[in-house]
């Protein structure tokens, strides 16, 4: 007999069920009748992934970068890319000071806010309009 709590491959697989479904520490202890201390300690030596809830999991993988492109963008323009149409690219042409100032207004590639051109150029930094 062990000291201490035995691992059994049962326990070990719901200690791992337990710690996906994001259960504190002390939650999954009493759920195998173990303390708190063999849990985190059991935790660390498995390497089990620090904690996070699915909605961070998922949104931190597909998250593309339109949110920091629109902060680029100087607030008078970023309100008018709010109202322009999400099928339109919504690339800046022109002075946006004066009238002639439109968008690029190709159809955009799903999901992005601009034409698969604009999308090219919005993602690789360059930002040399002509
Ligand atoms: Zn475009």
């Amino acid at each position: 007999m062990a000291e201490e709590t035995s691992w059994t491959d049962e326990r070990l697989e719901k200690l791992r069920k337990l710690w996906d479904k994001g259960l504190s520490i002390s939650q999954i202890g009493e759920e195998l009748g173990v303390t708190r201390n063999a849990v985190a300690g059991k935790a660390h030596r498995l390497k089990l992934p620090k904690r996070q809830s699915p909605i961070a999991k998922t949104s931190a993988k597909k998250a593309p970068k339109i949110v920091e492109s629109t902060k680029e963008l100087p607030l008078r323009l970023a309100l008018r890319q709010i109202k322009w149409s999400r099928s339109k690219c919504v690339w800046p042409h022109g002075d946006p000071k004066k009238v002639e100032f439109g968008f690029c207004s190709e159809p955009v590639l799903p999901g992005k806010p601009y034409c698969p051109e604009h999308c090219d150029l919005a993602y690789t930094t360059s930002r040399d309009g002509s």
